[in-house]
């Protein structure tokens, strides 16, 4: 297939879309079969791009072939960090908003696009109980949009001079917030750690106390995080305490729902997030909890002016660019001016299959996170120490120590079938279990939970 143009006739167009339809509708039908895991032991680097044109059918091939050496994490079997799948309808959405390749920096020249991403952030600050001045954005994920939040609380509460100012996190908070308050221009000083409780959560009254201190001692606490779904429990801490030190102390409230966040859907979660509807600003992460490919995080924050504010910057060449206050300028509530329209992405799923089945999915796990809890509390070799919040279960062996355990999750990943990771929970080596997916079913849960039966006795 050889073409002079940069673009395809669209004979070949139609010959290449039939490919990579046959290459997707194949790869999805043997994902329930696909290893787990199917990692080689080198890789070596590739050649450089030839001078010549290649064959789509040769390239595709070779793409096949790099995709199948990987961990299997759109599989059904994903169980490690936070499984998301990836919804097909929303790659179907990613290809026709590259193909039309507006410009959604701005809003003045795509607004009907721009409008169609922001009705999802708007559906989504509904959803979190945020007033009608909350607005926010799409993201390349749950790092970038923390990045955001925390840039906009320091600027909101101590504008250019932030030195003495203080973040509150625990053991338990996302590598995501150090690494935000970092590129944030924060010392690792200004980063306080709060205790937490027995079970894992922020010691509401340990913070509170921790704030007082500092104050006292002339820092400037300013920023509170609290996180909806701890990444090695899946813990969510307590918000509506967090939300009220937060008031009284005139700082910033943060929740952290990169991976729980996706839970105020359901009745059950959002149960559990209750405060979250205080926060200044929240971090949701649909490539986990709403079953998207990998790349796309939400920001919600109660007043989207206090983004605009923080990330603001004009330039003489962008005089052109009508500025209006509605749809949204992206390029003012974040750190990117060109970007991908990332509103598709989210939109088309949810139309096409409507909320409620995003509802039902994410209820699905949670029943199926606690048949798992069930099941390894059960078994007399493991000990269960948390119960889930969410979807996270950890275990270990009782009796042997972290390198038994280590191995046990060797062992278990081996047969290809589940893939499992790890953790640490007070020094002590824990195996970890996140149903996730909207792939994972019923049947897979229990296959998993007799691959560790089986191996534990
Ligand atoms: C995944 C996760 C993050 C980071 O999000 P990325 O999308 O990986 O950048 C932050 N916080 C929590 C709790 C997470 O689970």
């Amino acid at each position: 297939m050889i073409f002079e143009s940069l673009d395809p006739p669209r004979a070949e167009l139609t010959e290449m879309m039939a490919a990579t339809t046959e290459f997707a509708a194949n790869f999805l039908e043997g994902l329930p079969d696909a290893p787990a895991s199917n990692l080689p032991s080198t890789t070596k680097p590739l050649d450089p791009p030839a001078e010549g044109p290649g064959e789509f059918a040769d390239l595709l091939a070779r793409f096949k072939e790099a995709a199948a050496t990987a961990v299997e994490t759109a599989g059904p079997g994903y169980l490690a960090y936070f499984p998301a799948g990836g919804l097909v309808a929303s790659s179907i959405g990613e290809f026709l908003s590259s193909v039309v390749n507006r410009y959604t920096g701005v809003g003045s020249l795509a607004p009907d696009m721009v409008a169609m991403e922001d009705s999802v952030v708007q559906w989504l600050c509904r959803e979190f109980g945020l007033p009608s001045t909350a607005g926010g954005l799409i993201t390349t994920g749950g790092s970038l949009a923390t990045l955001s939040a925390v840039v906009a609380a320091r600027h909101d509460r101590l504008g250019e001079l932030h030195g003495t100012g203080t973040v509150y996190v625990t053991e338990h908070t996302h590598l995501c917030v150090a690494k935000a308050a970092r590129i944030a221009g924060l010392r690792a000083d200004q980063l306080r750690v709060v205790p937490v409780t027995d079970d894992h959560r922020m010691d509401a009254e340990a913070a509170e106390e921790l704030i007082a201190a500092d104050r006292a001692a002339g820092r400037e606490p300013f920023l509170l995080v609290g996180t909806a779904g701890s990444t090695s429990t899946g813990t969510v801490d307590p918000l509506e305490e967090l939300a009220g030190i937060a008031e009284r102390n005139g700082m910033w409230f943060h929740v952290d729902g990169a991976y729980g966040g996706g839970f105020q859907l359901t009745e059950r979660g959002k149960a559990k997030l209750r405060g979250v509807e205080r926060a200044d600003s929240i971090t949701i992460d649909p490539h986990k909890t709403m079953f998207l490919a990998y790349g796309t995080g939400v920001l919600l924050v109660r007043d989207q002016a206090t983004l605009r504010a923080a990330h603001t910057v004009d330039a003489s060449y962008l005089q052109d660019l009508q500025r209006d206050p509605w749809p949204p300028d992206y390029c003012d509530l974040g750190p990117e001016l060109s970007r991908e329209f990332r509103g598709l992405r989210m939109w088309l799923p949810l139309h096409l299959h409507g909320v409620g089945a995003f509802r039902r999915a994410l209820d699905q796990k949670l029943d199926l996170a606690a048949v798992v809890h069930d099941g390894l509390t059960e078994l007399s070799e493991v000990d269960v120490p948390v119960r889930p919040d969410l979807t996270v279960n950890v275990f270990r062996l009782r009796s042997g120590g972290d390198e038994e355990n280590r191995r046990l999750l060797e062992r278990i990943n081996a047969t290809e079938r589940v893939f499992l990771s790890s953790t640490r929970l007070r020094g002590d080596y824990l195996l970890r279990l996140c149903v996730l997916s909207h792939r994972t079913e019923p049947q897979r849960v229990r296959e998993a939970l007799s691959i560790v039966r089986s191996l534990v006795r």
